[in-house]
């Protein structure tokens, strides 16, 4: 690559930061310059809801040192909103007007929180949760005591909860849904989330609709669609995220859920690239596009894209990956099932260390492990593989992992 080229990255987050470094790693010399809205160098969000939430930790949870971006030569700039995108002149127009041209640019703009548009929506004490200080402000709530409700027992409202119910709170969460995390999860597990929050005393009211939010100046209370009221000090909405295609919609990238990129992640448009939430990429493993709103596709496209920007022929294949913490219960998923014949369980799913297994047409589509560790590889091997497993086996733990997944040989053949 020649010295006089610029790559810009729109978005100083975890998959931005990533390619930044991903390009400096393979010897790029021309200028990277890393845009970033917020007044916070890049960082990982999963500590906001976890124990920085609850203030176990006081280290913000950067991605790298304050050093490393001076040290690479990665033009970091904070603070600083790009307003727009001129693909035919290869510029980016900042705030205020300033014009950056590109040779290669990645889109890693992320989500954002999906709003409640209902009555009260705007009252004081009905907080949302993305950034550092999103998390300062409900960690400061959480210190105060009291009542807290969540609006969404997904991923967000039931790690807040979690983490409000550890320091005392009184937590109702309320879900549109039959149980938590449903779904992602499905039913069986979505009970095995419900009965781990009820053990700690957190109130579910399921299958319940949202009508508005009641107080004078702050929420006092939550209106139920069926009429309830209950008491609340502060709120917790986690309702869901939307990715953030402003940009990408008015430079006329294409879009559907996010903006749709190639196995390389390159958008519609030669030279732009897309990775992270925002992106909707053609999954080679799956053959259709998905977007994945998690730590390790942001973790793993920023380096991938990077390596596209390059030339370099690498397509992002890597299994999806997740995990959580709630209390003391540490879980990984690993594939993408949007439907399954069943769930086969391996281990003791009382004490709640087990892994469990969604099966399709007698493959497994994804596994995940609860309080069970340095499995994950296997459970992606398993998975990749594609082979047809027995169920029986699935389930043995006298069976090792290892023994259901092909061998290198067999996996060659293919
Ligand atoms: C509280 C919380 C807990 C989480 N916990 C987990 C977990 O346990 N496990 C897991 O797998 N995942 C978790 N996630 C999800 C994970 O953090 C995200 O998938 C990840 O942050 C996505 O990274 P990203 O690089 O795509 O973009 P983001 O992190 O969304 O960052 C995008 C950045 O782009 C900036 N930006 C956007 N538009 C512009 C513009 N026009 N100009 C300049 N800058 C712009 C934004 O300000 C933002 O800083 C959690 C997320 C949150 C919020």
């Amino acid at each position: 690559m020649p010295t006089d080229q610029t790559f810009v990255i729109v978005g100083a987050s975890l998959a931005g930061a990533k390619a930044a470094e991903t390009l400096r790693g393979e010897g790029f010399d021309g200028r990277v310059i890393l845009i970033g809205a917020e007044a916070q160098r890049p960082y990982e969000r999963p500590p906001l809801s976890k124990d920085y939430l609850r203030r176990e930790t006081t280290d913000k949870p950067y991605v790298h040192d304050e050093g490393f971006y001076d040290e690479n030569d990665i033009e970091l700039r904070l603070s600083t909103q790009v307003e727009s995108i001129d693909p035919s002149a290869s510029q980016v127009v900042l705030a205020g007007g300033e014009r950056i041209g590109f040779d290669r640019l990645l889109l890693t703009t992320g989500a954002e929180p999906r709003r409640l548009d209902v009555p009260g929506g705007d009252l004081d004490g009905i907080l949302y949760l993305r950034e550092i200080a999103d998390s300062d402000a409900i960690a400061d709530r959480i210190d105060a005591g009291g009542k807290l409700v969540t609006i969404g027992a997904g991923w967000i409202g039931a790690e807040v909860a979690a983490s409000a119910r550890t320091k005392g709170c009184d937590v109702t969460v309320l879900e549109r849904s039959a149980l938590p995390l449903e779904r992602v999860l499905g039913p069986e597990l979505g009970a095995i989330y419900r009965d781990i929050h009820a053990d700690h005393g957190v109130k579910l009211l399921a299958d319940t609709a949202l009508e508005s939010f009641e107080g004078s100046r702050a929420v006092e209370s939550v209106r139920t669609a069926d009429g309830r009221s209950i008491d609340a000090d502060f709120v917790v909405v986690g309702v869901g995220v939307a990715p953030r295609t402003q940009l990408a919609e008015a430079a006329g990238l294409e879009l559907r859920n996010g903006v749709v990129t190639t196995e390389r992640l390159e958008t519609s448009v030669p030279g732009i690239f897309a990775a992270g939430d925002v992106a909707n990429a053609l999954h080679p493993l799956y053959g259709e596009h998905i977007r994945i709103e998690h730590w390790a596709n942001a973790l793993n496209q920023g380096p991938a894209a990077a390596h596209n920007m390059l030339g370099q022929q690498a397509p992002y294949d890597k299994i999806p990956y997740f995990f959580s913490d709630q209390y003391d219960v540490g879980m990984e998923y690993a594939g993408y099932a949007t439907e399954w014949d069943e769930v086969v369980f391996r281990g003791d799913v009382e004490a709640r260390e087990f892994i469990a297994f969604w099966v399709t047409g007698g493959r497994v589509v994804a596994g995940m492990n609860v309080n069970v560790w340095d499995v994950i590889d296997q459970i992606q091997a398993i998975i990749r593989s594609g082979d047809m497993v027995d169920p029986v086996r699935l389930a043995d733990q006298d069976v090792p992992l290892e023994e259901l997944v092909p061998t290198v040989d067999e996996a060659e053949r293919r």
